[in-house]
Order: C-alpha cells, then structure tokens, then sequence
C-alpha cells in the first residue's frame, strides 16, 4: 500500500474496493427481502508493485477495476454465480477473446466451514458446466477465504492474461459482521461475492491492443475515421463534413496538410484508422465523400449522412 500523513494524521491510498462496499452494506439493516445487494464501482486502486514487475500497461501501480461486490443468501448464490459468468461470457464474445476458464478449490489452511465451502464450490462449478465451456480445476488452490473462477484471456502471441474472476468470500462478511434478518426473524451472514469483468482496465485495453494489433473493429476504435481532401480546393467543403460527423458523435479527424493524396492515406493507414474519407473536386460537386478502408477496399462514395448511419449501425449491435 502507499501510505502518508496529512495533518499529523496517518492516511493509506486504498489498494482495494472490498472494504468500502462492506461499510456501505453495514450502514443500515438489510432484511432478505433487500438480497441480493450488488455495488458497483469504477474504482481506482493504487498498490505498490516492484518496479521489476511493472510492464507497460499489462501490469502497473495504478488501476481502475470494473468491481462489484454482491452479498446474497447463501440459496441465491447458485443464480448470481450464473449471472455473473453469462456476463463475463457475453463480454468476451463481443471483443472476439478466445479464453479459459478455471476454478480454484479449497486450500489446506482455510477459514469456513465445510457446508459453506461446499455450497461455494458447488455453486461456482454448476455455473461452469452449465457454461458447457471446458475448464480446468486446480485442487487446493483457492484462497484461504473462498473459491474462484479465473477467466484468462489468450492474446496475439498466446499469452494468458488474467482478466475476469469471481471469488466467494466467507471471510469479510465475518470480520464485518455483516448480518441480514431473515424470513425467520433471526440475523443471519450474507455471502459475498467479488467480481471483476474486465479486470484492470489499463491491462484490459493492453490486451485489448496485442489482440487486435492496434487494428481496432470501428466501434471500439479510438478515431473512427479520417477526412483527406485532394488539394486546397476541397478544404472548406472538408471542414463542414469534419464538423457533421463530430456533431453526430463520429470519433474523427481531418488531414488537410498539403501533402500528396498517397502519402496522407498511407498514413493514416499505418495509424490503423478504420476508414479514410477522402474528398476531391468530384465528391464536392456530389456533397459526398469516398471512403476507403485501411486494408485498401475502396467504397462506392456516399454522403456524410450515410456514412453516419453506416457507424451507427456497425456500432449499435455492440451497445
Ligand atoms: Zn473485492
């Protein structure tokens, strides 16, 4: 953890986002009827890693997570196991990731009793095979306070990177005392699920970029588009196209530099920007532009609005 003082009062920079979840759930009664709570958070984590370790964006101190925490009862954790692993699943195919999957059982020295870390496993490995994926079970490897599925996505050069993992935890309900009243009137413990889909997204867009090489789909790429215009005559009509598309949410850029038609379009090309709209005096006069994508496919030209409604509905069956 990184620790400082401020004010003559000691202060750490949160290394997880367990803790303020539990806090928020302890923060007033809960009864069954309120299960299952699921929080989310976009949280921002620091932890000091050896420097030997940090690599690029794959592994670094600082590290915003796609975490949520769900306390449930113990009969509804069969049912959230499998929500949340058809989520990572769903997210998967829309990137494309090939990955694994495994789950890891309860170690030697664990805290729990035998009826929770049954119920845990079982709930953890129904989800699995109802998953009709393959998986790997590695016997004995789970953390002392609970089992997990890890997800490993495969990148480019077949590297295995952990991504997503959904982990039962028996201890943090305990040590929080984290109770609910149940149908009976009585305090019971609520288990606690952590999960994370993505992971760490600044490893997560790491992968992202060794998986497609930097060759993003549109929907996912950070400039959608270029506008080049043949010579100066063209750069007012550029301009106003420029302007339609960043107003209809386009994410695009404009290349009027006085430089040949060829050498902006290879640039663009090694930049990897999905389409290059390229005007000259014909598609001026027709109020359209021709655009041509970075593995050379030319397109019929079309106007701007068409071209609008071409990313949109290339992008919305990933919304
Ligand atoms: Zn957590």
């Amino acid at each position: 953890m990184y620790f400082t003082e401020i004010d003559e009062q000691s202060y750490g920079v949160k290394p997880m986002n367990c803790l303020a979840h539990m806090l928020i759930y302890k923060s007033k009664m809960r009864s069954y009827r309120d299960l299952p709570l699921r929080y989310f958070e976009l949280g921002t984590v620091h932890r000091h890693e050896k420097s030997g370790v940090l690599h690029g964006l794959l592994r670094v101190r600082g590290f915003t997570q796609d975490d949520a925490h769900i306390l449930c009862t113990p009969e509804q954790l069969d049912g959230e196991i499998k929500g949340v692993l058809k989520f990572v699943q769903d997210v998967m195919e829309i990137f494309g990731f090939e990955y694994e999957m495994e789950i890891s059982t309860r170690p030697e020295k664990a805290i729990g009793s035998d009826e929770d870390w049954e119920r845990a496993t079982s709930a953890l490995m129904s989800a699995l095979k109802d998953s009709a994926l393959p998986f790997e079970i590695n016997e004995g490897d789970g953390a002392f306070y609970g089992p997990k599925i890890d997800i490993k996505l495969k990148d480019a050069l077949d590297r295995k990177w952990q991504c997503a993992t959904i982990q039962c935890d028996f201890t943090l309900p305990e040590r929080f005392d984290l109770t609910y009243v149940g149908s009976d009137g009585e305090k019971h413990r609520p288990v606690m699920v952590h999960r994370v889909i993505l992971g760490a997204i600044e490893r997560f867009i790491g992968v992202l970029i060794e998986h497609f090489a930097g060759s993003f789909p549109l929907w996912v790429s950070p400039v959608q588009a270029v506008i080049i215009n043949v010579t100066d005559n063209q750069a007012e009509y550029a301009q106003k196209v420029y302007q339609q598309l960043v107003d209809s949410g386009v994410r695009v850029k404009i290349d009027l530099r006085n430089e040949k038609l060829g050498f902006k379009i290879r640039e663009a090309q090694m930049e990897k920007i999905p389409y290059m709209l390229v005007i000259g005096d014909r598609e001026m006069e027709n109020g359209q532009v021709a655009p041509r994508s970075r593995t050379g496919k030319t397109i019929d030209p079309m106007t701007p609005e068409n071209f609008i409604r071409f990313v949109e509905d290339e992008s919305r069956q990933y919304h």
